[in-house]
């Protein structure tokens, strides 16, 4: 089974891609929903979190308040590598259980989609690495739009990531999302034609 990376900044259109695809009927495991399942109540690594940063990042339903545990780990590099320590295998594991699955259900190839899959070191994981890129004032407009924030809100967000210049070096494929959402569609279709189907056949 051939596993293809996808990533991309945020709001680069990653997202947007995935669902093309899945409409295609092409298996998406999204590295993103995997690291929400993982810290839901009574899964090993909600445990660890609760036991690493206290019962004060708790909301009072007891789920983990995301907001106030990301507040933490962004003011602070060491508690970021200990929260990372604990949700990073436990992702993995459901990865490669996903994996697994879809392996034995007989499919070709499979997506897995994650936001940092290049800055995780999980691209050796893959077999190759499709990128999903926009130019900055386009990524930072759409950014605004979809979170409903100022433009200097977006600007940080973007600031913190690594540079989509940077990032679309790492991919053997580059999905160009600067146009509109029907040139992207189109793209896509072509993208999966001509790296897939047309590589299946040969
Ligand atoms: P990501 O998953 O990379 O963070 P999304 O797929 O959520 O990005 O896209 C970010 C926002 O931009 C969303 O609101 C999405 O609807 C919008 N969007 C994506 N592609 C386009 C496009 N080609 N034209 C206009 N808006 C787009």
């Amino acid at each position: 089974m051939r596993i293809i990376g996808l990533t991309g900044g945020i709001a680069s259109g990653k997202s947007t891609v995935a669902e093309l695809l899945k409409g295609m009927d092409v298996p998406v495991i999204d590295a993103d929903q995997l690291s929400r399942q993982v810290v839901t109540p009574g899964e090993p690594a909600y445990n660890a979190i609760v036991a690493e940063f206290g019962t004060g990042i708790l909301n009072t339903d007891r789920t983990i308040n995301r907001t106030a545990l990301g507040k933490i780990v962004f003011a602070d590099p060491a508690a970021r590598q200990r929260l990372e320590a604990i949700t990073h295998p436990a992702i993995r594991r459901r990865a490669e259980d996903e994996l697994l699955r879809l392996k034995q259900s007989g499919k070709p190839v499979v997506i897995y989609m994650a936001p940092l899959l290049i800055e995780a070191g999980a691209s050796s994981r893959v077999d190759e690495i499709w990128v999903v890129y926009v130019d900055r004032e386009t990524q930072l407009k759409r950014v605004m739009a979809r979170d409903k924030i100022t433009r200097e809100e977006a600007s940080q967000k973007v600031a913190a990531q690594m540079p989509m210049e940077v990032k679309k070096l790492h991919g053997s494929v580059v999905i160009d999302n600067r146009g509109s959402m029907e040139e992207l569609a189109t793209q896509v279709q072509e993208t999966w034609n001509r790296e897939v189907l047309q590589k299946q056949k040969t």
